[in-house]
């Protein structure tokens, strides 16, 4: 049995409502035993906190995605710090918090305008940096702009990780050379949008692969309808098969990816 790290699942999102305690157990019976519940917002990083709180092997990034940039003011600020704040340590809560994030750009959309967005990003940083707190980070068309923001931040960092990359060989370059994690999901396992990522693999090393599901989004489409079901729902529970299949790809074991990548995870995340 593997044990895997899912770096990245959105267990507060309301398509869990219905079964989030059966969701994690589905996991952890698959293997991945350890969630990184991917906090979005003010309340959904409370709301992952309080769960990773009573649930064990949980822990959970705390902060605002780029979509709901617009909320950030000095209260939405004052909120974050208190959830990540080290003073005292010895507060479980704060324990739990495993980096500031999910934090970035996305220009896809734009929900939120770039430069609110850009003040958002700065801020979570600044505030990572002076926590001492690994970041979490989402960048989505906007490369530009956040390679330029993060290179100032970046020397004050304990860690990065980019998560869900599905750039090219030079923004995969570009977050290398700023010693950043790389967050791999089933996006992988697309063939009409993730083919190009295939033989970007084997340019990550080996210490800075990270696994994630980015669950309820981006269902791995290669995996077969007997196990993925109707839904549409992608589960943390199907990490294994995102494992195996980026194993494959490199000519590794599963079990050797688990243990490579679990401990890129808890060397990152401070995971005990
Ligand atoms: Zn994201």
């Amino acid at each position: 049995m593997t044990n895997l790290v899912d770096i990245g699942v959105n267990l507060m999102s309301p398509a869990f409502d219905r079964d989030r305690d059966a969701v994690l157990a589905g996991a952890q019976a698959a293997g991945v035993k350890t969630l990184i519940i991917t906090g979005s917002s003010i309340a959904g990083s409370a709301a992952a906190l309080a769960f990773a709180q009573t649930h064990p092997n949980c822990k959970a990034t705390v902060g605002i995605h780029p979509h709901h940039a617009k909320d950030w003011d000095a209260a939405a600020k004052v909120q974050l710090q208190e959830m990540v704040s080290p003073e005292p340590s010895a507060t479980p809560m704060a324990a739990l918090s495993a980096a500031i994030g999910e934090c970035g750009l996305d220009y896809n959309r734009n929900f939120s305008p770039p430069q609110a967005q850009r003040k958002c990003f700065e801020d979570q940083l600044a505030l990572a940096a002076q926590l001492k707190k690994p970041v979490f980070l989402h960048e989505r068309d906007a490369f530009e702009d956040f390679l330029t923001i993060l290179k100032q931040y970046r020397a004050h960092l304990p860690g990065a990780v980019v998560h869900c990359f599905t750039g090219g060989m030079a923004e995969l370059e570009a977050w290398l050379a700023l010693d950043c994690y790389i967050g791999i999901t089933g996006w992988i396992c697309d063939e009409r949008r993730g083919a190009h990522l295939i033989p970007l693999l084997q340019h990550i090393p080996a210490e800075r692969l990270l696994l994630e599901t980015d669950a309820p989004y981006l269902l791995p489409r290669n995996m077969p309808r007997s196990i993925k079901g109707k839904s549409g729902r992608n589960e943390p529970c199907f990490l294994p098969h995102i494992a195996a299949f980026i194993a494959e790809i490199l000519g590794k074991t599963a079990e050797q990816l688990a243990a490579e990548t679990s401990a890129n995870a808890a060397r990152l995340f401070n995971l005990s």
